[in-house]
């Protein structure tokens, strides 16, 4: 009798292990997925003016995302899919390393033919979020209707065992696309420091240009932990939603500001209109234009983030804007060797020749920032060699940008003095090298380059 029990029991016992492994039998699956994008802006070494003209790094050009203004298939970093087979679905964050995400499906119940929803947002490993979407002046919440693109009923290899990856690609609305996979890759590879914000990034159809992080209300809710974007987005032109170094540009205001938890921007001032002055005033910017140095501080901040995102950290380096490509060490295209960058070199040319420096005080040019900003970065000296994170880098503008005096000629000054209190700086990067790197770099450092009394700078 017993052993009849124990031989029904045992029996039991191998039925229950067969359900069990009948009704948990899955299939895993790997999908990954990649956009096809097509920039206005990248670096080509094979297409002149896309890459450094002259000078010892001639022919360079940034470490990523080259040649994709011929159309590249770009990693969706972090984005968002919504996978459905029948009445089932669930939405998956991909990993922004891969871009790809893992999910299982009986296998009794299923087959491997999946429809997926991809949509314009993305996530990063610090829970930052973009969303690209249709609503480019609408602040809030949730601006706007994001952008989606559907792959239907795909095949995706499916595995027992190690889900073995499906790679599907979107081609689709070349500025959605563009725009997303730029700003993923953004903060994928600069958020340092900021986590669990929102980027909203809104497309302008009525224009190609106009792109900003500030017009009206747009940077009104960093506080919140949102800041909002406008692209320009033309159907035809040259829209700067597929400008990668714009894109990234737009994302590197915010982050400055996140870092700053401060709304729109500190005081700045287009002015300085003294002349003669070869560089342009007045009335707006651009990457070579001359203004008071409140204008270099913040855009060559912006710019330091995209050259960052699409250069390594080593200190050669590209940067590309709006038809000017750069050399991230060297002004003049790369040709330039002269200390004082652009802003000496280059902006007062009239006879005789480079005379005018009245109409130097206080002021900058975005592109000498952007390199000034580069080289304390890339710090190098044998014997000063510590180099700041990227972390650092937004705390050298947010602390300078939050100091009460700071107004819109006194933009050196102030960034030395909130240098000061940088203390994970070494003293001879922050108080002797930074202003090395402004003087050579063309930022007019005049009315603040005096060594610090307290250390003895004549060693770096
Ligand atoms: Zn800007």
């Amino acid at each position: 009798m017993l052993g009849k029990w124990i031989v029904a029991a045992l029996s039991l016992a191998v039925a229950l292990v067969a359900y069990d492994r009948e009704a948990h039998a899955v299939w895993n699956y790997r999908a990954c997925v990649r956009l096809g994008i097509q920039t206005t802006d990248s670096g080509d070494p094979s297409v002149p003016g896309r890459n450094i003209a002259a000078g010892p790094n001639a022919g360079g050009t940034e470490d990523h995302w080259t040649t994709c203004d011929n159309g590249c298939n770009a990693m969706a970093r972090g984005i968002r899919v919504r996978v459905s087979q029948g009445a089932w679905n669930e939405k998956f964050w991909a990993d922004p390393a891969t871009g790809c995400f893992d999910f299982s499906r009986p296998t009794n119940t299923t087959n491997n033919v999946f429809t997926l929803r991809v949509y314009s947002k993305a996530q990063d490993a610090a829970g930052n979020v973009l969303r690209v979407h249709d609503s480019p002046m609408t602040v809030g919440t949730f601006p706007g209707t994001v952008f989606s693109a559907v792959l239907a009923n795909v095949p995706l290899l499916k595995s027992s065992g190690a889900p073995q990856p499906t790679y599907l690609t979107v081609n689709d609305n070349l500025n959605v696309w563009t725009a997303t996979a730029a700003a993923a890759f953004t903060l994928y590879r600069y958020h340092d420091g900021i986590a669990n914000k929102e980027f909203h990034i809104g497309l302008d159809t009525t224009s190609c240009g106009g792109s900003s992080s500030m017009n009206g209300q747009l940077a009104t809710e960093i506080t919140q932990g949102r800041q909002h974007i406008k692209l320009g987005s033309c159907a035809v032109g040259n829209p700067q939603s597929r400008a990668k170094f714009i894109v990234a540009h737009e994302i590197g205001h915010g982050l400055g500001r996140f870092r700053a938890n401060a709304n729109g921007n500190a005081p700045w001032d287009l002015g300085n209109a003294t002349t003669p002055n070869a560089c342009g005033f007045g009335g707006s910017y651009s990457l070579t234009t001359k203004e008071f140095n409140s204008v270099g501080f913040k855009e060559g901040h912006a710019h330091f983030v995209a050259a960052r995102v699409f250069n390594n950290k080593e200190s050669e380096g590209a940067f590309s804007l709006q038809g000017n490509y750069e050399d991230l060490e060297r002004w003049g295209g790369g040709s330039g060797a002269a200390s004082g960058g652009r802003l000496k070199n280059e902006c007062c040319v009239s006879s005789p020749a480079q005379s005018c420096a009245s109409s130097w005080a206080n002021a900058g040019t975005n592109e000498d920032w952007l390199r000034f900003y580069w080289d304390v970065y890339t710090n190098v000296h044998p014997d000063c060699g510590t180099r700041p994170g990227k972390a650092t880098m937004l705390d050298l503008f947010a602390v300078t940008r939050n100091r009460a005096s700071l107004g819109t000629t006194n933009a050196w000054c102030e960034l030395r003095a909130a240098a000061a209190t940088l203390n994970q700086l070494p003293q001879c990067l922050r108080l002797c090298r930074l202003a090395e790197y402004g003087t050579h770099n063309g930022v007019d450092t005049s009315a603040c380059n005096n060594p610090d009394p307290g250390f003895d700078c004549s060693d770096f």
